[in-house]
């Protein structure tokens, strides 16, 4: 699996990982999942990404089991919730999450979205789990240049690592700015949702039928074009969510492979990215 420098930090990390939303549900459902992610691991997809909002810890639960006796092998990601983001509040949250997934360090705690308690607070307490060993590095979640900045400016002894974001074909609107400026400061962007759940192109539509075309010339399927084209850039990466073996296995062939630049045109023909500055998107 190919791997790049995950921004200033310089840490390792394939350019496809592995999302956890919704993996948990009945026992079967929960096995397949944990049965995927050991399998993704095993690709090397180590990036996982989890979040104390999934099934409501749920999720964390499940990672827990799929990393036991793995947790150095990974780069783990965990969010709090914007209503748990006052300082105390993120600090006891923290503490859930690394319960729930059987460790006691993550590598990657973002919040999940703005909240309502001040930026400075909540980077307070970013940089108290830093100092004390239970994160290795902060972040944050859908947003955009103005509250990155903000984010920044209120870390005082560490820098901002990561700001993980909506991104797929249908909705490439963080191309005008956000990536820029997260490259420049060498802020690590995480794609989320990068087959665009609803948005998925259709096979029958003009975009389904060039990705289709390009994935028969590379012999891949259009789900590893479309995790190509996502994870071509320097200092991004994407977080494709899959609840089983089969999933996996095809995403992990998302990577180790370059399209050429007359498909990058041809995808940038079919789904266009604004042309005019628009509001962040978010699921
Ligand atoms: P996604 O990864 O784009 O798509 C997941 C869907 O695609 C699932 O229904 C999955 O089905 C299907 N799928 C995956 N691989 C497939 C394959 N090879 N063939 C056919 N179907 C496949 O969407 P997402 O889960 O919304 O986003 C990914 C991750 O990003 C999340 O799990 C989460 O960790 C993170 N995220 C973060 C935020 C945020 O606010 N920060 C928001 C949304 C998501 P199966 O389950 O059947 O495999």
């Amino acid at each position: 699996m190919t791997q790049r420098p995950f921004g200033w930090t310089g840490a390792q990390v394939p350019v496809i990982g592995q999302g956890t939303w919704m993996i948990e549900g009945s026992a079967d459902v929960e096995r397949r999942s944990v049965d995927a992610l050991r399998a993704g691991i095993d690709l090397g997809l180590t990036h996982i990404d989890t979040a104390e909002m999934y099934g409501s810890g749920r999720a964390e639960e499940i990672a827990g089991k799929a990393i036991a006796g793995r947790r150095d092998e990974v780069f783990l990601v965990s969010k709090v919730l914007p209503s748990n983001a006052s300082y105390e509040g993120a600090l006891r949250a923290c503490e859930r999450s690394l319960k729930r997934l059987g460790t006691g360090r993550l590598d990657l705690y973002l919040l999940h979205w703005e909240s309502q308690y001040p930026i400075g607070e909540t980077m307070r307490a970013m940089e108290r789990l830093i100092d004390e060993g239970q994160i290795r590095y902060a972040g944050v979640s859908n947003f955009d240049v103005d509250q990155v900045r903000a984010a920044q400016a209120a870390l005082r002894n560490h820098r901002l690592a990561s700001n993980q974001v909506l991104y797929h074909l249908g909705e490439r609107g963080i191309e005008r700015k956000l990536i820029i400026y997260c490259q420049e400061r060498e802020i690590a962007l995480v794609r989320y949702t990068p087959f665009g759940r609803a948005k998925f192109p259709r096979p029958d539509s003009s975009g389904g039928r060039v990705l289709e075309g390009i994935a028969k010339r590379h012999g891949r399927t259009v789900r590893q074009v479309i995790l190509n084209f996502l994870t071509r850039l320097d200092g991004v990466f994407t977080i494709p969510k899959a609840g089983n073996l089969e999933h996996t296995t095809e995403n992990a062939g998302g990577a180790g492979w370059a399209l050429m630049a007359e498909d990058i045109e041809a995808i940038d023909r079919a789904f266009p990215a604004p042309t005019r500055d628009t509001p962040l998107a978010m699921l």
